[in-house]
């Protein structure tokens, strides 16, 4: 069984994109720089920021956080947004989800520029991404189609069960996962809450993409031998033994199915890096305008 380890690939594309920066900014060109928007006092949205900040500083780029109080106005965040547009010394930035809610998600996306949309969540770039043009593709499946090239993990011809439904994982990676591309060429089957005979359906999973926010969900019954998985879920749980009183798990009860398989990923260290690093990856390209 191999472990797709997210945090040592992480160090090693950081690594590549960092002597990228160094190569290109020898002389007085300045970094790439990143900016996010913050608004409200949610922790693990201010843990995710945080570690966002902590990566741009690990490679070189320049980094800017925004940070606003829960009542920030949707009107508000727009300005700051459109400023954010037509601000030359940045080349991408995102907007920390969730937002307060009286904040309407789609509207903040629709007024973000596609071509600083790094996050992907931009109809232009979803469309373009869906009809396989280039496009800044979402951080997490952009994460994950790193994770399986760079393991070489061949998903060609092979069923992929993506657990999940939503606009930033489930949708998205079932997507990629569907491409004429390598990693991609699978055949996927999309489950969500209103999915029925699941565990059928996962037992005939070459891979599973698991994106549902429910801790250990997937069992060893559910997985068939030697297939590969990737756990994208984070979910806290209570842990009395742990200073901290809790402990973070995945969507796959990881440590019964991990004799079964091929591949997993595992949770901390997998997904979760990918996704910080894909996000580097995009503001790269923001910044060197390969984008067309
Ligand atoms: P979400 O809540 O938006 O979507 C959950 C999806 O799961 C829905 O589409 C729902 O239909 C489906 N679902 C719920 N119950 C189900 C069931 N019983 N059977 C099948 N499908 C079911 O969640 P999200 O934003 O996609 O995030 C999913 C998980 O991934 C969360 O734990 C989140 O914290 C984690 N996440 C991790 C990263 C990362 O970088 N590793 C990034 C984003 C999200």
């Amino acid at each position: 069984m191999l472990i797709l380890d997210g945090n040592k690939l992480s160090t090693i594309i950081r690594k590549e994109i960092s002597d990228k920066v160094r190569t290109f900014c020898k002389t007085d060109i300045r970094p790439p720089h990143l900016a996010a928007v913050l608004i409200g006092e949610n922790p693990a949205s201010q843990a995710y920021v945080r570690n966002k900040i902590k990566a741009c500083e690990e490679v070189g780029f320049a980094s800017t956080l925004i940070k606003k109080p829960e009542s920030t106005t949707e009107e508000e965040v727009i300005k700051i947004i459109n400023k954010l547009n037509l601000d030359k010394e940045i080349d991408g930035f995102i907007v920390q989800l969730p937002l307060p809610r009286h904040i309407d998600e789609m509207k903040v996306n629709l007024a973000i520029n596609p071509e600083k949309d790094v996050d992907g969540f931009h109809p232009n770039n979803f469309g373009r991404m869906a009809l396989g043009i280039p496009a800044f593709h979402p951080a997490t499946p952009s994460g994950i189609m790193m994770l399986l090239d760079r393991y070489k993990i061949n998903t060609d011809g092979k069923n992929c069960v993506v657990l999940g439904r939503s606009n930033i994982v489930g949708t998205p990676i079932s997507i990629l996962m569907s491409k004429k591309t390598t990693p991609g060429n699978a055949t996927v089957t999309i489950a969500h809450s209103r999915t029925s005979n699941l565990k059928e359906i996962c037992a005939n999973a070459d891979i599973i993409i698991a994106a549902l926010g429910i801790p250990n969900f997937v069992k060893s019954d559910m997985v068939k031998n030697n297939a590969v998985i990737i756990d994208v879920g984070i979910n806290k749980i209570d842990d009395h033994d742990s200073s901290k009183k809790y402990r973070l798990v995945g969507d796959v009860d990881f440590e019964n199915v991990k004799h079964k398989v091929s591949a997993i990923t595992p949770v901390p260290g997998g997904v979760g890096p990918m996704t910080i690093t894909a996000l580097l990856d995009n503001t790269w390209k923001a910044y060197s305008k390969t984008i067309k």
